[in-house]
Order: structure tokens, then C-alpha cells, then sequence
């Protein structure tokens, strides 16, 4: 058998690139840019709620980091160092290597340090990982839900919906044909972080969320920390069914919804063919409807005719949600 100090050395220890003392010591110790603000934000994913238990360790460990970065990514920050703290059943080295060949693949990617965490065995044979990520943003730049403008224009970028039908694949409620399905599954699997978006909207986006409970969902806390409401008309929505749905409510996909004024949709579109990466503008804020709450979302398609009953989201606590879903 291995010992923790073992395990966390042959797993978790690597050389950083930024940081004053890493792991091995009581603390760690970071220094952060000068006059920069610290952007810190935690997620926890639990086997059986977020992944399910026979879950390539691989894919897992690079989710892991990624879904935190995709908070970084919504804020605007420029991500820097991460902690790690697990609950294990048992120590399972080879289980672990994999892991953390994922996580710190997406650490490399994206220039983060792990400078810390906690290993412990859990009680209850469930695995879990939390992260908590540390970024960097200038004072006044976070991009924050609370911005959005009557008649600003929401967008949304990539193509969400494509993680939530890779899901239903696996459970076996829909069967995707190639190269559909490898599609979806990456994206299920291996989130991309918006984090070079996240970056360029500084300064543009007047309010971003990112997508992990559903596009309507996120977009209405958006809605209601900024005390709007929303025209949506989603170019090209899909007939009502499974895709439609995923694109409306699947999370997990982890792209941005952002706002930006209107008078420079411009410059968002030509960001879009900058990045790579699709950035679909997706309707209008409006002022709430006087005596109705903020928050409201009317929801057209494309001929300008109002889509009724529409479910919002994942919600942990909604004793019809189902299991695993895998949204933080
Ligand atoms: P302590 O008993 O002081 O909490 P630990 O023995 O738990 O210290 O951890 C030893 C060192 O290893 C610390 O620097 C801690 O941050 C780091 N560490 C422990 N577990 C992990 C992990 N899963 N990922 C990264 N670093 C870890
Ligand atoms: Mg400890």
C-alpha cells in the first residue's frame, strides 16, 4: 500500500511556474500581480450527482479543473493557482495518475499552478474533488451578472446543448450516429473553458455568466441581479424534442452567456472570427414589465411567435431532478 504523502507526491506534486511555495508545506504561498484583484471560486463534483462511477479517471481529472475554470472564464480573470481537496475511498494510484494526467493537462493548458489541497479517505465509498481557483482581474474589470442594460444584446458563444445530448446518450434515452456522438461526448467529457473569451470581454460584456445549469437558467440570474428581463430568439432552435431541450436547459457545457450594448455587436462578431469560436447573439434585454417581477424571459422562435412551458434548469434540490447530472 502507498501512504498519503506518497500519493500526494507521485500524483499532485509538480514544479509551478508562479508561485512563491507550493505544495508541502503548512500553506502556500502566492504573490499575487500588483494592484490586481483575486478572483477565488469553488466547485465540488461528487460521484454519482456529477460523474458517474466507472468515469475515465482521465477525462475526470481535466473536468475537474475545467468547470473552475469556466467560473474564472465568467468573471474575466486571468486564472493563476488552484487547491485540490478529495475524499477517496481507497488509495487507487493508477486511478490517481490518470486523474491527474487530466487535470494537469488543463492546468498546462491554461497556465495554472496546484499549490495545495487535502486527500482523505471518505466514509462512504462516494469519490469527490473540490477545487477552488484562484485568478487574477484589475480592480472594477470583473465581469459580473449584475450589468446588464435594457437593450443590450445577449450572446451566447460555441454551440450549448451538445454536452446534455452526450448525456442522454450514455443513459441510453437517445441513440447519437457518429460523428455526432463523438462530438457531444467531448464536449460532455472535455469542457473547454472560455477563458481567452472571458479575457476579451473586459471592457466589452456589461454583465457574463457561465453555462452549467442550462442557457435559460444562467441567463435568468443574469436577469434578475441585473433587474431586467429578456426577449430571446434563438437563430436556427431546433423542433421541440431532446435537442431543443439540451439547448434551452442541458448544462454543463460551459460556454458564456454574456450581455454587451448594442452598438458594439460588431466588435463581439468580430471577436467571434478572432477566437474561432461561434458567438451567436441570441435576443435583447428588456425593462421588466411593469408590476411583473425582474427576471421574466419571453422566449420566441424564429418567426417572432411566443414558446410556451419552458423548464428551467438543474436544480440539485428539485426532488424531480435526475442523477448523475453533472452540473456545479
Ligand atoms: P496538513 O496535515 O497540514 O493538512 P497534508 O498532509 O494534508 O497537510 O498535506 C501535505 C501537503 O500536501 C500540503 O501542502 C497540502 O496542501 C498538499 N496536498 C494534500 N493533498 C493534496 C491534493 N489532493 N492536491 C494537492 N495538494 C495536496
Ligand atoms: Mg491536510
Amino acid at each position: 500500500v502507498i501512504s498519503e504523502f506518497d500519493l500526494i507526491r507521485r500524483c499532485f506534486q509538480r514544479p509551478t511556474r508562479h508561485t512563491v511555495l507550493g505544495i508541502g508545506d503548512d500553506g502556500a504561498l502566492i504573490a499575487p500581480s500588483a494592484g490586481q484583484q483575486l478572483v477565488v471560486s469553488t466547485d465540488l463534483l461528487v460521484e454519482g450527482t456529477h460523474f458517474f462511477p466507472d468515469a475515465d479517471p482521465e477525462s475526470l481529472g481535466w473536468k475537474t479543473l475545467a468547470v473552475n475554470l469556466s467560473d474564472l472564464a465568467a468573471m474575466g480573470a486571468l486564472p493563476r493557482w488552484a487547491t485540490l481537496a478529495t475524499a477517496l475511498p481507497a488509495a487507487a494510484p493508477d486511478w490517481l495518475d490518470a486523474f491527474a494526467r487530466g487535470f494537469f493537462a488543463c492546468a498546462d493548458h491554461f497556465g495554472i499552478d496546484l499549490i495545495g489541497g487535502d486527500t482523505t479517505r471518505g466514509p462512504h465509498g462516494a469519490m469527490s474533488f473540490c477545487v477552488t481557483i484562484f485568478g487574477e482581474v484589475a480592480p472594477g474589470a470583473a465581469l459580473r451578472r449584475n450589468g446588464a442594460r435594457v437593450d443590450d444584446s445577449i450572446w451566447v458563444s460555441g454551440m450549448p446543448g451538445r454536452a446534455a445530448q452526450g448525456l442522454a446518450h450514455l443513459r441510453g434515452e437517445i441513440k447519437l450516429a457518429e460523428p455526432q456522438r463523438s462530438d457531444c461526448l467531448v464536449a460532455l467529457h472535455r469542457p473547454q473553458p472560455r477563458v481567452e473569451l472571458g479575457l476579451a470581454l473586459r471592457g466589452l460584456a456589461t454583465s457574463a455568466i457561465d453555462v452549467s445549469d442550462g442557457l435559460l437558467a444562467d441567463l435568468g440570474h443574469i436577469l434578475e441581479q441585473s433587474h431586467v428581463s429578456a426577449n430571446v430568439s434563438i437563430p436556427g432552435l431546433p423542433p421541440p424534442g431532446l435537442a431543443r431541450d439540451a439547448l434551452l436547459n442541458g448544462g454543463d457545457d460551459y460556454e458564456l452567456v454574456f450581455t454587451t450594448p448594442a452598438e458594439r455587436d460588431a466588435e463581439v462578431a468580430a471577436l467571434g472570427v478572432k477566437l474561432q469560436l461561434p458567438l451567436t447573439r441570441i435576443g435583447k434585454i428588456s425593462p421588466p414589465p411593469s408590476g411583473s417581477r425582474a427576471g421574466s424571459l419571453r422566449l420566441c422562435d424564429d418567426s417572432g411567435s411566443p414558446i410556451a412551458s419552458i423548464r428551467r434548469g438543474y436544480d440539485h434540490f428539485d426532488p424531480h431532478g435526475t442523477t448523475p447530472s453533472s452540473t456545479t
